[in-house]
């Protein structure tokens, strides 16, 4: 059987191997969280609170491993993986003193003695998730869910099995019962079984849209309910009234964090006309003096990108555009030496039909595309296969506003990159999926809307 190598993206080491367990092996395993479901459900909340509080102090305590852990498997900078750490409490924290409320019975007047809906849990959902945020996908399915009253089990992705691990083991130190989160290291072409499973009753997926839509279509054809957090393509309108600093300093942040292996990390920055000369200079430098080396130098901006196989699809992506017409303003070029290193690059003249247009780029690669008027920005934006999250640059709240309510998008930031806050909810439209993850939204994604209607 395959084994899952994984490999530091920073030095090309491999770092360990995980062997896989085989498709029956995995069954058996959804056959005990469908066990240990059973009795989970039953508990009550200020149980399930109790063990999420102390799911958030393993985070908390173990930070620095944890955090250390993410860096070597897929490379983003140390700083940025114990913010993720932090991210991962504070959800679980958040769900353990919001759940009970989220769910709780909601009265309805019929011409019933008494009538409402019930939230009740569903049984085994499967999660299968990507190495971007390797702890925080993961925490953002399982908060909610669990609280539910439900088990997860968990497919990682194969280049991230040690944060899987730590994950599955974060559980059990908190006092989780067995079975309740579990992790399957099977490989992707095993999944199928995992979701035919009749202990399996939902599936959620955060990654690419050719898996999203092989994920869906296997469960759609058991009838099993799916939510589906894809890819986007995020433009960001830069209006002419905006501070050019404020609005660079965020476009290189935007662009440069996580590596740019972000799904709603800023993309397009769709400039309007009067400005576009002056954003472009400005976002050029910014860019070039961001520092791209190792990622556990505190004093690095960007690491490498998770994978070497990641990084030259996106330079192919990239002499793509160049053909196509766009105008290369700086990077462009594979590095010399080991590591999935790929610099900041900035792409001007960018227009639809092209591929940094048309595709998502995951990688630190910006798209600059140029507006005649606010119109035309607005229309640029939405030409996008994908709907995410989306952004507005202005000096002026109000025609921001105006704006963001125009794009098509599950979200519309203005003066603010897009980030994912547990009192939100998070997803996409087209082909960026369905369904919603966080806030009250999320947590209801996974249970039964009972109606109760008591004659
Ligand atoms: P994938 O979508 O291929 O991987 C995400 C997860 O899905 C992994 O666990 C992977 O497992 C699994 N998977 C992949 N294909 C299947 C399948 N057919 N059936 C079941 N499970 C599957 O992401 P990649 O690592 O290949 O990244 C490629 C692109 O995905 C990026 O360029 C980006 O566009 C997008 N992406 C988007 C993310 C987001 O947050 N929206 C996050 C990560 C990637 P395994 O690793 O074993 O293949």
């Amino acid at each position: 059987m395959a084994s899952a190598k994984i490999i530091n993206p920073a030095t090309g080491e491999k770092i360990e191997e995980y062997d896989r367990i085989s498709a029956s092996e995995a069954s058996e395993k959804v056959k005990q969280a469908g066990k240990a479901y059973r009795s989970w459900k039953k508990t009550s909340f200020a149980e399930r609170s109790e063990l999420m509080n102390k799911l958030a102090d393993e985070f908390e305590t173990h930070k620095e491993t944890l955090a250390r852990l993410a860096t070597r498997e897929m490379g983003k900078i140390i700083e940025q993986s114990r913010k993720e750490i932090e991210k991962c409490a504070k959800i679980c924290r958040y769900y353990a003193e919001h759940a009970e409320g989220f769910l709780s019975e909601e009265a309805v007047e019929t011409e019933a003695e008494k009538s409402y809906v019930a939230f009740q849990p569903m049984g085994v959902i499967l999660a299968v998730m990507p190495w971007n945020f390797p702890f925080y996908q993961v925490i953002r399915f399982a908060a909610p869910a669990l609280m539910a009253g439900n088990t997860g089990v968990l497919k990682h992705a194969s280049n991230v099995q040690g944060c899987a691990f730590a994950l599955e083991d974060a559980f059990r130190k908190a006092g989780f019962p067995e079975g309740i989160f579990t992790n399957l290291n099977v490989s992707s072409g095993d999944v199928k079984e995992v979701i035919e499973h009749p202990d399996v009753v939902a599936v959620t997926l955060t990654g690419s849209d050719p898996a999203g839509r092989s994920v869906a279509s296997i469960a759609g054809a058991s009838l099993k309910k799916t939510v589906m957090e894809l890819g986007g393509s995020d433009a960001y309108i830069v209006l002419d009234d905006v501070d050019l600093e404020e609005a660079t300093d965020l476009a290189t942040f935007g662009r440069l964090q996580n590596n740019g292996q972000t799904c709603i990390a800023a993309k397009r920055f769709v400039v309007l006309n009067g400005i576009y000369d002056k954003f472009l200079d400005l976002f050029t430098k910014k860019m070039k003096a961001a520092k791209m080396g190792d990622p556990m130098d505190e004093s690095t901006y960007y690491g490498p990108m998770a994978r070497v196989d990641l990084r030259d699809e996106i330079h192919e992506q990239v002499k793509k555009s160049i053909t196509q017409g766009a105008r290369l303003v700086i990077g462009g070029a594979v590095p010399e030496g080991k590591g999935a290193y790929y610099p900041a690059t900035i792409l001007a003249e960018v227009e639809p039909g092209m591929e940094a247009f048309d595709n998502e780029l995951f990688g630190p690669v910006a798209s600059v595309i140029r507006a005649d008027d606010e119109d035309h920005a607005v229309k640029l934006a939405n030409t996008s296969q994908f709907g995410l999250g989306s952004g507005v640059m202005t000096g002026n709240r109000e025609r921001g506003e105006k704006i963001a309510l125009q794009l098509e998008a599950g979200s519309s930031f203005v003066n603010k990159l897009v980030v994912s806050d547990p009192r939100l909810p998070f997803g996409g439209i087209k082909n960026s999926g369905y369904g919603r993850e966080l806030s009250g939204y999320g947590i209801r994604e996974f249970v039964n809307i009972k109606s109760v209607w008591i004659a």
